[in-house]
């Protein structure tokens, strides 16, 4: 079998109201597909991370980049593909696009590798260790009104997420510290006592404040602090890790196994959240997910983006061995966006429904059985949203 074309398709649209994070307020949805095409059609998907005029760079990246250094070779020499991208791509880039990039074709591969033998990812891998995977609902985004009017609406989303049987609420910070431990106290408001909650800056604090955040989500009995400092900041991960009850998790603006040898060395981590789409693929995923636990380090996968990436981490989330183990195991979570997104819920042939069934099954989510990843995108639907560039 043959390589015959790696093309990306960048799908957006303008969403009804902006919506906002810690580092800045966004108003168009987009998502990067990446099909990869075979003498044999086989057709295998993928998608890259990165939003807006990111997707259309790696747009740039994938197909005149990665595309003629692929054509002609066997889709399922996934891993000597990856190595021969990586390595060419070395001097170029060994994080942030080119990783994002190369994750979006190596979905597509194993999607293929799926297709040809007939099983599901999560088969192909090893098997399943679940059958289904609880769902946390995050929502909580900044927008641009006051700090008693976040804390009003974040309390209401709150109980909403609950309402809707997500299994924890996560929620956004990013207003300054003292005005970011407000929201936090309406949002344990909001869910009541006892329900899980998380807290998401997206880096936007020094590791001082941090610390003042991180202590009132001590007193508030919040499940884990993400992304609370700066990715580059080893040092403040550690203190805030060894110095805070809270647990600390982060990962998703990570790359490649040589990074994540050195954050899982810190000690700086409770959780790891690895992002399949961002990583290097699954391929990559597979060799961090088990350095991870080889550093007894639980992972929560970083989920964003389209229903191919849902997929593709219901898949991985299956195929997650327990970490150590037991009657009654740890388990891992599906992250799941709760604001509106098109290319999640209306994106495939036969969609996930992930909401429904969160709502009718008690917060769980079954894993795709169909070959590959378990997702075919509806042809005229990606057409009618795909951007020219
Ligand atoms: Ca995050």
């Amino acid at each position: 079998m043959k390589i015959t074309s790696v093309k990306s398709h960048v799908l957006q649209y303008d969403m009804a109201e902006e919506l906002g994070y810690s580092q800045q307020f966004y108003a168009k949805r987009s998502a990067h597909l990446v099909e990869v095409t075979t003498d044999e059609g086989i057709t295998g998907w993928g998608e890259c991370f990165g939003p807006g005029n990111v997707a259309i760079a790696n747009k740039g990246i994938v197909e005149r980049v990665i595309q003629p250094m692929v054509l002609g070779d066997d889709p399922l020499d996934r891993d000597v593909i990856w190595h021969k991208v990586y390595n060419l791509l070395r001097d170029h880039g060994q994080m942030g696009m080119p990783m994002q990039s190369l994750s979006g074709v190596d979905i597509a591969l194993w999607d293929i590798a799926g297709k040809v033998a007939g099983m599901p990812l999560h088969k192909l891998i090893g098997g399943a260790h679940r059958s289904r995977v609880k769902a946390y609902g995050y929502g909580m985004m900044l927008k641009r009104e006051s700090v008693l009017d976040h804390a009003a609406r974040f309390r209401d989303e709150a109980a909403a997420i609950r309402e809707k049987g997500f299994a924890a609420a996560k929620m956004k910070v990013g207003l300054g510290p003292r005005e970011d431990v407000e929201l936090c106290k309406a949002v344990r408001q909001g869910v009541g006592d006892g329900f899980r909650f998380m807290v998401d800056a997206n880096h936007c604090y020094t590791t001082s404040d941090a610390f003042y955040v991180g202590r009132a989500l001590e007193e508030l009995g919040a499940y884990w602090f993400e992304e609370p400092v700066a990715p580059e900041d080893l040092d403040g991960y550690r203190e805030l890790r060894a110095g805070l009850k809270v647990n600390i998790a982060g990962g998703e603006a990570e790359f490649n196994r040589w990074r994540w040898r050195q954050i899982l060395e810190n000690r700086g981590l409770d959780i790891a959240q690895p992002e399949v789409c961002a990583i290097g693929g699954i391929s990559e995923y597979l060799r961090i997910l088990a350095l991870s636990h080889a550093h007894f380090t639980p992972v929560i996968n970083h989920v964003w983006g389209s229903a191919i990436a849902m997929a593709t981490n219901l898949q991985l989330l299956a195929a997650m061995p327990s970490l150590p183990g037991g009657m009654f195991p740890w388990e891992p979570l599906l992250e799941f966006d709760t604001t509106e997104n098109k290319f999640r819920d209306d994106l495939l042939d036969d969609p996930l429904n992930v909401q429904q069934q969160v709502k009718s099954s008690n917060g769980y989510v079954e894993v795709p059985q169909g070959p590959g990843i378990g997702a075919e995108p509806d042809l005229d639907f990606l057409k009618h949203y795909e951007i020219d560039v």
